[in-house]
């Protein structure tokens, strides 16, 4: 696998394997990579000759309060993880790479945004759109990958997409898991091992509250039921627990639908979500 450290590397790469007709798949990410990371990989192969993935923190997308400054950091292990996912090549950027000085662009996608996370991450997405908008434009890809554990993050970069006209495909992929449900997230490293037995609660309670849901109760009463649910468990603060209609993120009432949380066990803040067919 080569790795770009500048966007001149990465375009030299690029533009051959374009020259050569080869179709490229893009995983952008935040390193500390982990299964639900390398699973994006594997989609990006089957999709095309050549998966391209970056590891970038990207300052722009954390508050002033948020982890950027903690958020883990393993430059080589990610290197060799995505070396032996199939990856032919790593873009491994550095801020003022991605920042050049002078850079005054905000990209901002409305209502989408103001709702779950963004609602208590003001800018968050912005500086996602913003970003992976950039990064697109540097990576020219036939198609990116992007979790659904972060659902309204991949609904985003759809809408970002489709509006600016970007002539990528936006391919959605499903949530990894631990044996006990909890979702895979580099965030996961920050919690104790008592919050680690904790944290599957969330997925727990997102589940039970669809069952009930599909079984006739109101998403409300569910959705009550579940963060009083968590917690019971342990878990400090809920920031939503709610159901919405998955095209545009709006309160849902009934299936089909998709139930959205996001909670604190101590100063971690994980969030989850699970579709109601
Ligand atoms: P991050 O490094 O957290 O910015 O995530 C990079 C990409 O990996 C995003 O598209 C995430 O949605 C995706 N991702 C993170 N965790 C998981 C998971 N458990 N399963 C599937 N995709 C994931």
């Amino acid at each position: 696998m080569k790795i770009a450290r500048n966007v001149k590397e990465l375009r030299h790469e690029i533009t051959t394997w374009k020259q050569e007709g080869k179709r490229i798949s893009f995983v952008p990410t935040m390193g500390a990579l982990h299964e639900g990371h390398l699973s994006l990989v594997g989609i990006a192969r089957e999709k095309a000759d050549i998966a391209v993935a970056s590891v970038f923190v990207n300052p722009s997308q954390f508050g002033p309060n948020e982890d950027f400054s903690r958020y883990p950091r393993q430059e080589e292990k990610d290197a060799a993880l995505l070396g032996k996912a199939g990856a032919s090549l790593l873009f491994l950027p550095s801020v003022p790479e991605i920042y050049p000085s002078g850079f005054r662009t905000v990209i901002s996608v409305k209502e989408l945004t103001e709702v779950l996370c963004g609602k208590f991450r003001p800018g968050h997405f912005d500086g996602v759109a913003t970003v992976v908008a950039r990064l697109l434009m540097l990576t020219m890809p036939d198609s990116a990958i992007f979790g659904e554990k972060d659902f309204q993050q991949l609904m985003v970069i759809r809408r970002m997409a489709e509006d600016l006209a970007l002539p990528v495909e936006i391919i959605g992929a499903p949530i990894i898991r631990e044996p006990d449900g909890l979702a895979l997230s580099s965030r996961n490293a920050y919690l104790s091992a008592e919050e680690r037995r904790i944290a599957p609660a969330i997925y727990g309670a997102l589940t039970q509250a669809a069952e009930e849901i599909k079984n006739g109760a109101s998403t409300e009463s569910a959705c009550r039921k579940a963060q009083e649910k968590l917690l019971a468990a342990g878990f400090s603060k809920i920031d939503y627990l709610e159901a919405r209609n998955e095209a545009d993120l709006s309160p849902a009432s009934s299936p089909p639908c998709r139930l959205f949380a996001a909670a604190w066990l101590g100063k971690t803040r994980l969030i989850d979500n699970v579709r109601i067919a």
